[in-house]
C-alpha cells in the first residue's frame, strides 16, 4: 500500500496579491482543500475567498507566517519587491519557499533570486501563460524556474492548480525569459488583431464577420511556428515557396490600404521596415526568419 499519496487538507498556502489572478489561483487551492491564507495591499479583496474558507491576514507578514510556502502574484516586481523587502516580511519569510508567479523581466526575477539568497528565503521564479478562468482547469500552463529539488518538494500542492506545470532548468530567470518571449508573441499578435479589426471595419466588415477567417489564420501558425524554429536552429532560412520580396510587397499593401482610411499602420510600418532593411542586406531570397537572425545581430553579448 503507497504512502505516498498526496493529501491536500495536509497542506498550506498563502497567496499574497489577489488581483483576478491571485484570487484565481487561492480559489484553486481553496478547491482541492489546501489551507489557504490570502492577502492583498488593499483590503477588502479576500471577502469572496473568507467565505469560501480562506484565512485572512491582517499584515503580510501574519500571512507569511501562516504557511511554509507563499505564492505571489501582484502586477510586476516593484509590486513584489514592495511586499518581500519590508524587513518585517523578510524576516519572516527566512526558511519558508517563495513561489513569484508575478510577471516581470528575466533581469528581475534574477535580482529577487539573489535578493532571496543573501536572506534565506528559499526562491522559485514563475510565469502563469494562461488566463485566470483557466486557472484549476486543464488548459492552465505554469512555468517554472530555480532549484529542481525545491521544485520537486512544492510540486504535489502547485498541481492542485491544474494544467501543465513545466520546470525549465535551475537558472532563475529561465521562467521569465520563455515569458518574455511568450507575450511578445502574444502582445505583437493581438495588436495586428486589433489593427486588421479596425481596417475591416473602414471596409465594412464586421468583427464577427471576420472572426472565422482570423481563425484561419490563427491555424496556420501552429505548424509554421515548428518549421520557422528548424530555419532559426539550423541557420538555413528557405525562402523557396515564400521569399521576404514578396512578403514585404503585401506589408506595404496593409499599410496603404490602412492609411487610406487615415488608420495609422505604425506596426506594420515596422515590420515592413525590418523586412526591408533584411532585403537590403542581400536577404531577399530568404524566408521571413531571415528578421530574427539580423535582429540579432545587434544584441549586446
Ligand atoms: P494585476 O496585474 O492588475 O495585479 C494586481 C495585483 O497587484 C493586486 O493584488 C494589487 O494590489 C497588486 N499590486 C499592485 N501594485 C502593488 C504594490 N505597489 N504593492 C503591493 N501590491 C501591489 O492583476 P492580475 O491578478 O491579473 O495579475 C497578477 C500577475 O499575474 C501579473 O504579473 C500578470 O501579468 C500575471 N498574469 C495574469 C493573467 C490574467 O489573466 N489576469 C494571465 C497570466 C499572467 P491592490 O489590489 O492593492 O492594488
Amino acid at each position: 500500500m503507497s504512502t505516498n499519496v498526496f493529501d491536500p487538507a495536509s497542506a498550506s498556502v498563502t497567496v499574497l496579491g489577489l488581483g483576478p489572478m491571485g484570487r484565481a489561483l487561492a480559489t484553486a487551492f481553496l478547491d482541492a482543500g489546501v489551507r489557504t491564507t490570502v492577502w492583498n495591499r488593499t483590503p477588502g479583496r479576500d471577502a469572496e475567498l473568507v467565505a469560501r474558507g480562506a484565512l485572512t491576514a491582517g499584515s503580510a507578514e501574519e500571512a507569511v507566517a501562516a504557511s511554509g510556502l507563499v505564492v505571489v502574484c501582484v502586477v510586476n516586481y516593484d509590486a513584489s519587491d514592495a511586499i518581500l523587502r519590508r524587513e518585517t516580511v523578510t524576516d519572516a519569510l527566512k526558511g519558508r519557499t517563495v513561489v513569484n508567479l508575478s510577471a516581470d523581466t528575466p533581469a528581475r526575477a534574477r535580482d529577487t533570486g539573489e535578493w532571496a539568497g543573501r536572506h534565506g528565503v528559499r526562491y522559485l521564479d514563475g510565469a502563469i501563460m494562461t488566463p485566470a478562468p483557466s486557472i484549476g482547469t486543464p488548459d492552465a500552463v505554469f512555468l517554472y524556474s530555480g532549484p529542481r529539488d525545491l521544485y520537486e518538494e512544492h510540486r504535489p500542492v502547485l498541481d492542485v492548480l491544474g494544467g501543465a506545470h513545466t520546470h525549465l532548468g535551475e537558472d532563475i530567470g529561465r521562467a521569465a525569459s520563455y515569458d518574455i518571449a511568450l507575450l511578445d508573441i502574444f502582445w505583437t499578435a493581438m495588436g495586428g488583431y486589433a489593427h486588421a479589426v479596425a481596417v475591416a471595419r473602414a471596409e465594412g466588415i464586421s468583427a464577427g464577420e471576420l472572426t472565422p477567417f482570423a481563425q484561419g489564420i490563427a491555424a496556420i501558425l501552429p505548424p509554421l511556428f515548428e518549421e520557422f524554429a528548424h530555419d532559426v536552429d539550423s541557420g538555413t532560412y528557405s525562402g523557396e515557396l515564400n521569399p521576404l520580396t514578396s512578403g514585404a510587397s503585401t506589408m506595404a499593401h496593409i499599410v496603404h490600404a490602412s492609411e487610406e482610411h487615415g488608420i495609422e499602420a505604425s506596426l506594420m510600418r515596422a515590420i515592413e521596415g525590418q523586412a526591408r532593411r533584411v532585403i537590403g542586406l542581400g536577404h531577399g531570397a530568404d524566408g521571413f526568419m531571415r528578421v530574427a537572425e539580423v535582429l540579432g545581430r545587434t544584441r549586446r553579448p
